[in-house]
């Protein structure tokens, strides 16, 4: 039997935790391989003060300085990469390959990436200005670390989703403290301490595991709140966030869809569409959710999906690399979400031409599954699945694709399938979501310079880019008025009548010298 781990809480002088709980389950297996902390307001509170204290010299070690500890962080990863994989798949269920790809990758990209561009991105940016009113002036915009981050994380992406955020917040200067899922909090304790290892100063990152308390607790603490969880959750975060009048960044749920003309390479398009709704038993955010095929290609496309789909194993992913494709997942009410939504579209008429089931035996899976004969009256269609579904739509043409594409109240990624990339592109533009491929999907996630954020209801604010690092820094800008000016200013006061005039002719001069069509 497999040992269960406990993780103390950090308090302020040190003592361990002797509050609640929270078991933390293998849900491959379903038993429990760890306890972690259920933190109250008081212990956050405590954290705070301590980050708030330490940050200053946090900030003070530079870019340069932060960026060396960052890629030591880096090489920590790579050199920790199976500590993490496993510690990842034990508290998730998914597979190693999964990890690997979609978490380590990422996490060593991001720190060589931030360590890279933060100096660049929150350089001292010299502005110029038409206006005459202050010609001749110095005009800057500087950016400064808020202080202290809030990182509020979900479960399906422990290192990427939860964590990723905290590196350009820490890269930027700021003390974090992050709050990873209650489902999967093991990722964030082992990150901390890399971080420790690797040099970031006691108290700039820490982790306060707990439920939805602890994360609205943390809320009350900090001075902006990055948050990465569902839309139902968001909007109290935002709520929360906006009563306090600091900053919320949220990157919320998804509905992608996937368009597919008739031109498509329909071999690339079937295994993409294959892959991006399957891979993680399709707990993310920008999963392929639904696909909208061009009527005269819509049979091969649906044969060529189902055939992939059917071929796919999935099982506990305990067997290690190269055993499953598809994993468990990783929260177990999702699996009731999954299986409503598949029998809505059973009852109103779809046809599940593989799958349709949740797995049998110890762990929680739902088979993978294709749906047909689907339509926007199902839930499968309309609401997020976060599940290894894939509801597939004949539709007329592209007009019709894009209508349904964007009949939804998300609009985070999507994509768009045609051999005419211009075509593709075209049709891309008219999609309305934050990032859409044309005959890819999700990797545009792995190009740290694009922006990635949700139009809609699946968020506000982006990560990544110069975006995804100045949201944790103030902007401050500065005007510098050079030793020999006048004295006085032709609008200063008293005000007269010849100043007045000779200030409209001014005014004529600058806007009015255009003409009327
Ligand atoms: P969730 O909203 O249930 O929980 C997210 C986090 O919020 C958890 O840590 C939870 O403890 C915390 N929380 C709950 N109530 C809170 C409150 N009142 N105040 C503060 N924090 C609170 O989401 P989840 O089920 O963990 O994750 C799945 C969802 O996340 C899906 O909708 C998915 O699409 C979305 N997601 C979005 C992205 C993205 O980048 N857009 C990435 C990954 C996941």
């Amino acid at each position: 039997m497999a040992t269960v781990e406990q993780h103390p809480a950090q308090t302020q002088n040190g003592a361990a935790h002797a509050g609640p709980e929270i078991p933390v389950e293998n849900p491959a297996t379903a038993a429990i391989v760890a306890t972690v902390p259920d933190l109250d307001a008081a212990a956050v509170a405590d954290m705070a003060r301590r980050a708030r204290a330490a940050q200053p010299a946090w900030a003070a070690y530079g870019f340069d300085g932060r960026a060396r500890v960052l890629l030591r962080m880096q090489k920590w990863v790579m050199d920790n990469a199976e500590r993490i994989a496993s510690t990842i798949v034990s508290e998730t269920g998914k597979t190693y390959e999964d990890a690997q790809l979609a978490e380590i990758s990422y996490g060593g990209a991001a720190f060589g990436f931030w360590a890279k561009h933060a100096g660049e991105y929150l350089a001292d940016e010299r502005v110029r200005s038409g206006n005459l009113l202050v010609k001749g002036k110095k005009l800057l915009v500087r950016y400064e670390p808020r202080g202290l981050i809030g990182v509020i994380g979900p479960w399906n992406y422990p290192l990427t989703n939860s964590f990723g955020d905290c590196i350009p917040a820490l890269a930027a200067g700021n003390a974090v403290i992050l709050k990873p899922s209650e489902v999967t909090p093991l990722t964030s304790l082992l990150l901390a301490e890399g971080l420790s290892e690797c040099g970031v100063p006691a108290d700039v990152f820490q982790v306060a595991t707990g439920r939805g308390a602890t994360g609205a607790a943390l809320i009350e603490e900090v001075d902006m709140i990055m948050f990465t969880g569902s839309t139902r959750t968001g909007r109290k975060v935002a709520e929360a966030a906006a009563r306090r009048l600091i900053p919320s960044s949220l990157e919320l749920g998804g509905k992608d869809p996937m368009i597919v003309l008739a031109d498509a390479d329909l071999e690339r398009a079937a295994n993409v569409a294959t892959y991006y709704s399957m891979q993680n038993s399709g707990q993310t955010c920008i999963s392929v959710e639904r696909v909208y095929v061009e009527a005269p290609v819509y049979d091969e496309f649906v044969a060529k999906v189902a055939a992939k789909v059917r071929a796919l194993r999935q099982g506990s992913p305990d067997g290690g690399p190269g055993t499953v494709e598809v994993g468990a997942m990783t929260f177990p009410p999702q699996v009731d979400i999954v299986e409503d939504h598949v029998n809505d579209a059973l009852a109103k008429g779809a046809r599940a031409l593989t799958g349709g089931h949740r797995g049998q035996g110890g762990g929680h899976y739902f088979e993978p599954t294709v749906l047909v004969d689907v339509d926007h009256t199902m839930k499968a269609m309309t609401e997020e699945t976060f599940g290894p579904t894939l509801p597939i739509m004949k539709v007329a043409d592209a007009d019709e694709a894009v209508r349904l594409a964007n009949d939804s109240p998300y609009g985070l990624g999507a994509s768009v399938f045609s051999r005419d990339t211009a075509r593709g592109e075209e049709v891309a533009r008219r999609v309305d979501a934050g990032a859409v491929c044309v005959n890819d999907a999700i990797i545009n996630y792995t190009a740290l310079e694009l922006p990635m954020g949700g139009h809609k209801e699946s968020g506000l604010g982006t990560r990544h880019g110069a975006g995804g690092i100045r949201k944790f820094a103030t902007q401050q800008s500065i005007l510098i008025t050079p030793r020999l000016a006048l004295k006085r200013e032709l609008h200063y006061f008293p005000y007269t009548r010849r100043g007045t005039k000779r200030l409209g002719r001014m005014l004529k001069l600058m806007y009015g010298r255009g003409k009327r069509d």
